[in-house]
């Protein structure tokens, strides 16, 4: 299989060319088209995976027809590291459309910076859970009321960092009208009852 079997546009095709990706991974085989026919997905799948193209891709494809000017899409990462990764991946892939995106951590950058940066609504934002609720909490507009694709990726480990109150506050400020894909290396309690709160007749996709 080629990834122009996955029925995305010429744009993200070029981006995958560029990243020298020829054949998708088997996550991203299972995964691209699920999301494509826009089902939540639940996903077990460790890093190494290609999980990340996996959830940016269909993404990235359902952003091509949406007007700026909102943030429509939200990724949620444990730890900066993960998030830098994911929003490093998205440049590149991203490079031949107009998506823009915006990186929210702690640590380095300020927070008004980020404020700005959020302010000018990019369509897709990738997120630490605490920084990503200070500014919803206390940057005025700032919101997730748009948001109509949300990712949980190693929910395990947002969990296991203590994350759980913010990550449900997060998903508590997107719409409930959305669609939700959770990856995770492993699958116990806590992940279950993440899956129940954030995924509506999720597909399970397991590796
Ligand atoms: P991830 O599991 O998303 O952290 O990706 C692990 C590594 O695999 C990253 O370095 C990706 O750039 C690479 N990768 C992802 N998808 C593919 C693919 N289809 N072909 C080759 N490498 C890939």
């Amino acid at each position: 299989e080629v990834f122009a079997q996955l029925t995305l546009s010429r744009p993200l095709l070029r981006g995958i060319a560029s990243m020298g990706y020829v054949t998708p991974t088997k996550i991203q085989s299972s995964v691209i088209p699920v999301a494509l026919a826009g089902r939540d997905i639940c996903a077990s799948a460790v890093t190494g995976s290609g999980k990340t193209a996996a959830f940016l891709l269909p993404i990235l494809e359902k952003l091509l027809y949406r007007s700026p000017g909102r943030i429509q899409a939200l990724v949620l990462a444990p730890t900066r590291e993960l998030a830098a990764q994911c929003i490093g991946m998205m440049s590149t892939l991203s490079q031949f459309t107009k998506i823009q995106a915006a990186l929210v951590v702690g640590g380095a950058k300020n927070v008004a910076s980020q404020t700005a940066e959020l302010r000018a609504r990019p369509q897709l934002v990738v997120a630490t859970p605490g920084r990503l609720l200070d500014h919803i909490t206390n940057s005025a507009g700032v919101s997730l009321e748009d948001v109509e694709f949300l990712v949980l990726d190693e929910a395990d480990r947002l969990l296991d960092l203590g994350f759980h109150d913010e990550v449900t506050e997060i998903i508590k400020a997107c719409p409930g009208e959305r669609q939700t894909m959770l990856f995770s290396a492993t699958l116990n309690t806590k992940v279950d009852d993440l899956i129940k709160l954030s995924l509506k007749r999720p597909v399970r996709v397991k590796i």
